[in-house]
This record gives structure tokens, C-alpha cells and sequence, in this order.
């Protein structure tokens, strides 16, 4: 039988880890455990010194399994992988224990956390005595992209990947290109044309002979896995068509909020208070007049209108703020003498040049006015004919602390961005989930922003989280990049700790089947078991917890993994108490 030889490394994480553990007190007690050749403290284990250190010592004391006690194995666990296997193991042979995120980030006494880092860190050393080799597995890759959502985010993705000659279809749910970018005039800081910026974007998506535009329609479901996806569209245009794709980019934008559920603002009830929406057209057309076909002498504009309220949404939209400094700059600009109220809960000034074009704003003579969001006591009312405007806004004034009166003749709700109606549709066809603001929940928020959970499925633009223009059109081309990435290679690696099924075990009962989050398994017919697609399972080991027959087995946490770090992890708490 083979030797086993573990090499055991502490990060320090700069004071991150060592402010709370004592590494070194660590290192002495996990180096005293069985099968451990050597246990190390350094600095920082990520960097490339620290992997170095790894591979110096897998050659010079002949290691065959290695241990890091680190961070969190989402940040890192791939790294040492890498360095692992860079040395000549396999990369499976190799465990992580978190002592960061899960100890020295949550305690407040040293000696505590010291004693639980050393448990974990044994629990991690009893465990890799069990790992075995497990063999890396590719798939090819078809090489044309499915992109749901025509906006400038769907677009640019559209064009990257067509301008490097590969084939894109693009889904679009409604009958034009542009998204909500082509419904507005102006864009903020530089008060540039929106449509100036867009058109020639429609014009390149339309007329690319790379890209196929399905307009009017919606996927209903997609098949496959990483490389080798299938859907069937129905188009009122061309009736039935059945693509294959490698990569899907889901666009699929926002919508605004609808404001007539909130009473107080009267929307839908006045007809001079319009959303910012409807406000972006009416300055588009360049007649700026009330419904009686006056212009305003008093405009308001509210701000955060179902936004960071919990009533509505609290999330903030990001970009309102924005925008509604853009709509003083047009209005003060078509009507140098009205007064213009900025209604305003706080000011986010977010993005390149944001707060200077908000500086700049300030000196337009506008009157700036401050609600406490989470108040309900801006209330719109209609005007008496002796008031001269046609509403009356009652607020109480957060810096003055005084309730005030702001007689208006046009309000325009900076109105909240929410997922649309479909995405729920969308997500479950492509295999994304859904926040609790129902946003598309990418695969790591730092450091894997445009990808998801399911292989070959990106998320770009406002369906991710509201975003402003260069951000979105940053993550298009983000992404765009990773799948020409995927068809440069040819083949893309897929998970390999897989779950398995043992069919002499298996009584076909298909709990299995109901429970796999990935639709990954199906049932055999003619064995009347079940089996695990191994393309599609990404080994999250839900199937294998629900088996009655305990027929499935998830590689790399078999049941013997499991109870050895249970073992190393009670043993060492057990001698914490004898001392
Ligand atoms: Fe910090 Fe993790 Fe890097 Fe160590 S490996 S320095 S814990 S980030
Ligand atoms: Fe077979 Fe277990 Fe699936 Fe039931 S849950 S079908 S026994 S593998
Ligand atoms: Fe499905 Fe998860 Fe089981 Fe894989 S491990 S088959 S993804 S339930």
C-alpha cells in the first residue's frame, strides 16, 4: 500500500488568520498528527511564493497529499488545485480547511479560535487520507451562442462574438433592438443622444450575416449542458426552429416599476404626474407641456419611487438619481425660468463623472428638497383654483425639519427598475436562480461576476442587477470574451466530482429524479434504475443525501470522506476538554 505522505500548510492571510489564530501553535500541534510530514505557516498562501512553497516541497519530501488552511475553498480551493498538480498530483488529492471566513472573521477569543482552527485543520488531514485521483473530463464545445434579450447588452454581446466569426442567435421577446437605452434622448454625465449611441448598434445587430434576430419570441425551455445545448423556438415569423448552441448570454434587461400602487403620488389619478419613462419621451419630442397644453412653471421630480423602501423594493436602483439630475439639465435647459424641485431621499452619485455632473447640476438654481424614504408623508395633492399650479406636494423637509407645501404643475416619478414578469420563465428554461429581488444570482459577486452556477450560462446587464450603461456594456463584452474563450478551445472541462449510481443498489423508486436541482438525472426504462448525466451534474450531493436506498455515491464526498473529518474533527475537541 501506498505511503501517505501530507503536507500541511497554515495562511497567516496577512492578520486576517494570525490577529486571532495562533498559526504557529497550529503548525505545531497539527505537525504532531499521523502521516503528517511536515506542517507551515506562511504569509500568504496564494501568492505565487506560497504555491511555490507547496511545489518545493512536494518534490523535496516526496508528498502525496497536501492540506491548506486558508480561506473560504470558493476563493482559493482552485489555485492550489493548480499548484498541486503543477507539482505532479493529482489535483483531487488536495483539501481545504476554512479558517477565516469560518474562524478567525467570527471569533473574538484567540485561544478559542486557535483550538477550533486545529480541529478543522485535523478534520481536513483525517479526510485527504481518503481522497483518490480523480481523472479531469472535457466535452466539445458547439461553437454558435444563444443570447436572450436585444438591448444594448444583448447587442454587444451579440456583435462581439459574430465580429470573431462565430454563429449568434438572438432572442428577442418583443418586435424591435435597444431595450430601454433606445427609449431614452439623453444619456447622463455628458448629456450626449442615447439614440446617436444606439442606432448604429441596431443597424450593425440587424444587418450582421452572423446574427439571426428571432423577434416576438421567448424560450420556453432549453436542453443539454456546457457546449452542447438545444431549444425548440416558436417564432410567429418562422413558425418551429430547433437550434444547437455551446453558450447561452441571458439579457434579458428590466422593466420600470408600475407607481400607481403607491396612492400618495396619484399616478394614473393626475394626469401631469408621469414616470420617468414617459417623461424621457414627451422631452424626446421636444414639447415639454402639461395636459392642458401649458408649459410647467413648477416641475418636481421625485425621487426613489419603489425604491430602497420596504414596502416596494429595497434595493436602490443606481441609476434614477442619474437620471433625474439629466431631466434638470433638459428641463432648465427647454424652460430657463420654471423652478424645479429635486425630491430627492439621498443622492447616489455612482459611476464615472457622476459626482461632478451632480456638482455641476447644483448651479442650475434648482431647489433641492430632502424626505426621509421610509416616511410616507409626501403626499400630492390637487390644487384649489386660487393656488395658481395645478398640484400641491406636502412634505416634511429633512433638513429643515419643516412641513412644507411645493405647488407643482408637472411631477416626475423617478421610478424604481424590477425583473420582469418572465423571468422566472427564463431562469427555469436556462437553469439560473433568482435572489429575493428576483435578479439573476451570478456564479461569485467579486470574482466571477457574468457567469452562473450552470456551466456555459452567463448573466449580463440589468437582469444581474440594475446597472448604468458602461457597466453593462462592460459585462457584455465580459462575457462575450469567456464564451469566444470556451469556442477557441474546442472543449470545455466539466465537474468531476459527479454523483454516481450503484444500480445493483438502486430499487427505482426516482426520489432522485425529483430532487437533482440540475434535471440531471433520468430514468431507465429498460433497467428500471436510475443515471446520473455526468455532463449536467455538478455534484452539489442533493441526490445522494435523498436516496432511500443509499444506492448514490457523489465523488469525492463518499460516506468514508465524511466520517473521517467528523473523526479528525471530534478527536481533537475531545483532547481540547481532557486538557
Ligand atoms: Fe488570504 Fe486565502 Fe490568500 Fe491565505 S490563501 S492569503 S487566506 S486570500
Ligand atoms: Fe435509485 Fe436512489 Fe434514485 Fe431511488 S433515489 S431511483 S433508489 S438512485
Ligand atoms: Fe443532481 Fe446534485 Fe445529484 Fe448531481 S449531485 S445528480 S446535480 S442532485
Amino acid at each position: 500500500m501506498e505511503e501517505i505522505r501530507i503536507g500541511v500548510y497554515i495562511c497567516w492571510c496577512g492578520t486576517n488568520i494570525s490577529k486571532m489564530v495562533d498559526v504557529e501553535a497550529a503548525a505545531e500541534e497539527i505537525g504532531r498528527l499521523p502521516d503528517v510530514v511536515l506542517a507551515k505557516t506562511y504569509k500568504y498562501m496564494c501568492s505565487d511564493p506560497g504555491q511555490d512553497l507547496i511545489i518545493k516541497d512536494i518534490h523535496s519530501h516526496h508528498l502525496n497529499r497536501i492540506v491548506v488552511a486558508a480561506c473560504s475553498p470558493r476563493i482559493h480551493e482552485m489555485t492550489f488545485r493548480k499548484a498541486v498538480e503543477k507539482a505532479g498530483i493529482n489535483p483531487y488529492l488536495f483539501e481545504m480547511a476554512n479558517i477565516r471566513e469560518q474562524d478567525s472573521w467570527v471569533h473574538t477569543d484567540r485561544s478559542e479560535a486557535t483550538s477550533k482552527a486545529i480541529g478543522l485543520i485535523a478534520a481536513a488531514v483525517s479526510r485527504v487520507h481518503y481522497h483518490s485521483p480523480l481523472e479531469k473530463r472535457t466535452v466539445p464545445v458547439n461553437p454558435a451562442t444563444l443570447i436572450l434579450g436585444g438591448g444594448i447588452a444583448g447587442m454587444t454581446a451579440a456583435l462581439e462574438i459574430a465580429d470573431a466569426g462565430k454563429q449568434v442567435y438572438l432572442v428577442e421577446r418583443t418586435n424591435r433592438l435597444g431595450g430601454q437605452v433606445a427609449k431614452f434622448d439623453l444619456t447622463y454625465p455628458d448629456l450626449s443622444s442615447a439614440r446617436q449611441l444606439i442606432r448604429p448598434i441596431i443597424q450593425r445587430t440587424m444587418n450582421h450575416p452572423l446574427i439571426r434576430i428571432f423577434y416576438r419570441t421567448e424560450v420556453e425551455e432549453v436542453k443539454g449542458y456546457i457546449g452542447n445545448f438545444t431549444t425548440l423556438l416558436q417564432t410567429p415569423e418562422e413558425g418551429e426552429t430547433e437550434l444547437s448552441f455551446g453558450n447561452i448570454i441571458v439579457a434579458v434587461g428590466l422593466r420600470p416599476f408600475d407607481p400607481s400602487v403607491i396612492p400618495e403620488y396619484g399616478y394614473g389619478r393626475f394626469p401631469d404626474v408621469v414616470t420617468s419613462l414617459q417623461f424621457e419621451e414627451m422631452i424626446g419630442t421636444g414639447r415639454l407641456l402639461t395636459k392642458r397644453g401649458k408649459e410647467p412653471r413648477n416641475v418636481a421630480i421625485i425621487h426613489c419611487v419603489g425604491s430602497r423602501n420596504k414596502k416596494y423594493h429595497e434595493y436602490c436602483s443606481r441609476t434614477c438619481c442619474m437620471v433625474a439630475l439629466k431631466f434638470t439639465n433638459q428641463i432648465r435647459s427647454a424652460l430657463p425660468d420654471a423652478n424645479i424641485f429635486e425630491i430627492y431621499a439621498d443622492m447616489r452619485a455612482i459611476g464615472k463623472g457622476a459626482e461632478e455632473f451632480y456638482a455641476r447640476t447644483t448651479h442650475q438654481q434648482i431647489i433641492f428638497l430632502m424626505f426621509a424614504q421610509q416616511d410616507s408623508l409626501t403626499v400630492i395633492k390637487e390644487a384649489s383654483k386660487n393656488d395658481n399650479c395645478n398640484m400641491i406636494i406636502t412634505m416634511n423637509e429633512l433638513l429643515s425639519g419643516e412641513n412644507i407645501e411645493v405647488p407643482v404643475d408637472m411631477v416626475i416619478l423617478m421610478v424604481n427598475m424590477e425583473a420582469h414578469e418572465n423571468v422566472k420563465k427564463v431562469v427555469h428554461a436556462v437553469g439560473v436562480s433568482l435572489c429575493g429581488n428576483q435578479f439573476m444570482i451570478e456564479k461569485h459577486p467579486k470574482l466571477d461576476p457574468v457567469a452562473t452556477t450552470t456551466g456555459g450560462v452567463y448573466i449580463v446587464g440589468s437582469c444581474q442587477g440594475p446597472k448604468d450603461i458602461p457597466d453593462t456594456v462592460t459585462q457584455a463584452r465580459a462575457a462575450a470574451a469567456r464564451v469566444l474563450g470556451t469556442i477557441a478551445t474546442g472543449t470545455v472541462p466539466v465537474e468531476v466530482t459527479t454523483a454516481f449510481i450503484n444500480d445493483k443498489l438502486c430499487c427505482g423508486c426516482q426520489t432522485c429524479i425529483l430532487v437533482c436541482p440540475y434535471s440531471a438525472i433520468s430514468f431507465n426504462q429498460e433497467k428500471k434504475v436510475s443515471e446520473v448525466n455526468e455532463a449536467l451534474c455538478k455534484g452539489c450531493g442533493t441526490c445522494g443525501a435523498t436516496c432511500p436506498a443509499g444506492a448514490i455515491t457523489s465523488r469525492n464526498f463518499t460516506d468514508e470522506q465524511i466520517l473521517s473529518q467528523i473523526e479528525g474533527i471530534l478527536a481533537m475537541s475531545y483532547k481540547d476538554q481532557s486538557v
